[in-house]
């Protein structure tokens, strides 16, 4: 089922499961059945952690929920937590569950959990906390139930090991995701240096804007995460807009003035 083998499936739910010191978390699943996988700073700039996230989220909920028509297993396997951090501000962590849940107690009316087992002829295979004591009254041994891991966590495994070999999860989509933050930072900063020619009409700012595309191009993949040097673009701009408003001037002087008679 999974290309990792059992020891390493039980290192890793060892490693997710290990409370971080000095933490306190609102929902008791968290380090108990929930183990944290991988966390995204969600108002920081890092968009490879971004792209990882949302797409480990996508692989691991698709991997719980795969063979079903509803979402039911991966809304309780896998939570899109997110909680305050110093440092970072929120933080967006996805737990995974390790393991399936714990069947019913074979006693009739029992709700417990079973979490005990006996091998043999008995009737009651599998037993909870409080009908454990019956069988210590009798002296009889049993042994702990492990219930599998779910495929939700060998999903999350999978990635985790995966990221220890390559960063990138998912290329085309980290791509696509810097190329857009990119775009935006460019718009931004060319608004910003209309700015300071507020006298040029919307149609020759829209043409000086468009002059600079190419140049303005060649800056992508210069800086990490999209980012854009607001002081190039601004002279991209004005550059554009002073070869602009040259040949503007050049075409009127040329032009043929009203009136006159062009000269043969
Ligand atoms: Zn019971």
């Amino acid at each position: 089922m999974s290309s990792l083998d059992r020891e390493t499936l039980e290192q890793i739910a060892q490693q997710i499961l290990t409370e971080p010191s000095n933490a306190y978390f609102f929902d008791d699943r968290l380090f108990s059945t929930h183990g944290a996988v991988l966390s995204w700073a969600e108002y920081g700039d890092d968009i490879l952690a971004e792209s990882n996230y949302r797409t480990a989220l996508d692989l691991i909920r698709a991997a719980a929920d795969d063979g079903r028509n509803d979402t039911e297993i991966s809304d309780r396997h896998v939570i899109d937590g997110s909680s305050r951090h110093w440092a970072v501000g929120s933080l967006r962590t996805i737990y995974v569950q390790v393991r399936e849940d714990y069947e019913r107690c074979d006693f009739t009316g029992c709700a417990g959990a079973a979490m005990w087992w006996r091998e043999g002829i008995e009737t009651h295979t599998q037993f909870c906390e409080d009908h454990r004591a019956e069988y210590d009254e009798d002296g009889l041994s049993y042994e702990p139930v492990i219930p599998d891991f779910t495929a939700a966590f060998i999903e999350a495994a999978e990635i985790i090991v995966a990221l220890q070999d390559y960063p990138v999860l998912d290329e085309s989509d980290y791509s696509e995701r810097e190329y857009e933050r990119w775009h935006s930072n460019v718009n931004e900063a060319l608004e910003y240096a209309q700015r300071d020619y507020e006298d040029d009409t919307e149609e020759q700012s829209a043409e000086i804007a468009s002059r600079c595309d190419g140049d303005l191009s060649d800056l992508y993949g210069q800086h990490a995460d999209g980012a854009v040097d607001w002081d190039t673009v601004a002279s991209i701009y004005r550059e554009a807009r002073d070869a602009y408003f040259t040949e503007l001037g050049n075409a009127h002087l040329n032009a043929p003035i009203a009136g006159q008679l062009a000269l043969a």
